[in-house]
């Protein structure tokens, strides 16, 4: 394949602008405003989940408050009820004795309960503020997500421009070069990640790879016209001023 001296340096143009377009791509991929939004999702779902947890518990306390405040006003209710047919004065001496028994440990049974009822409250009342603290730690995280994701949605808006902008350049800058040519550096492209180099310092400038002097030779008697190939990577080799030939 031939092409002028003067197209094939343009292959460089083209060459760097596609890699500021694979510089973008993986700056997408690996954009950390995103991995910051991921990674504060994650966060946001553990705080909600915390916080769910917080309100079983209180739930659950609840029901275990209302259930002892029931126990206790039935017992306190046979209570007033024994001590009512005790003042009555119209039971006899071994239904006296009963009651009496009974009430005591009617009033055991009460002082648990009012125990354990207090023994809950004191727990609610640390469930309720760990509900605070959490709802205070979801609200942060929501907050800190939506800054996140405003700075997320700057970046990537900053790499639309800036891909259209290279997009538009390619696009210019293909319009130059014969169908053939850039056929094939296309190709090279999307089967290496470079299509055309400079040869610089006896270096293909795609590969890195030094040639050796023969091969130097070789290309120094080739016809500027000649579209040549990197032996290793077999990328476009760019010959110019600058390759030192
Ligand atoms: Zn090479």
């Amino acid at each position: 394949m031939n092409a002028e001296p003067s197209i094939q340096s343009k292959l460089l143009d083209l060459a760097a602008v596609d890699a500021e377009l694979s510089r973008i791509e993986h700056r997408r991929k690996v954009l950390p405003e995103e991995q910051e939004v991921q990674r504060l999702e994650a966060e946001r779902t553990a705080r909600k989940d915390a916080a769910v947890k917080v309100e079983i518990l209180i739930d659950d306390l609840d029901r275990d408050i209302r259930k002892l405040e029931g126990e206790i006003d039935a017992v306190r209710k046979r209570e007033d009820r024994d001590r009512a047919m005790l003042t009555s004065g119209s039971v006899g001496a071994k239904q006296l004795s009963e009651l009496q028994h009974e009430l005591t440990s009617l009033e055991r049974r009460r002082k648990v309960l009012e125990d354990d009822e207090i023994d809950v409250l004191e727990r609610r009342e640390a469930a309720a503020a760990d509900h605070a603290h959490a709802g205070a730690n979801l609200d942060q995280a929501e907050q800190d997500l939506i800054d996140a994701e405003r700075r997320r949605d700057d970046a990537v808006a900053d790499l639309n421009v800036a891909q259209q902008r290279c997009e538009s350049d390619r696009k210019a800058l293909a319009g130059g070069f014969p169908a053939d040519l850039l056929a094939a550096y296309d190709k090279q492209r999307a089967s290496y990640g470079v299509g055309a180099a400079l040869l610089q310092a006896r270096r293909c400038g795609a590969c890195r790879i030094e040639l050796d002097r023969g091969e130097i030779a070789r290309i120094a008697k080739t016809a500027p016209d000649v579209v040549l190939r990197c032996p290793e990577c077999n990328s476009i080799l760019v010959r110019t001023k600058h390759s030192g030939l």
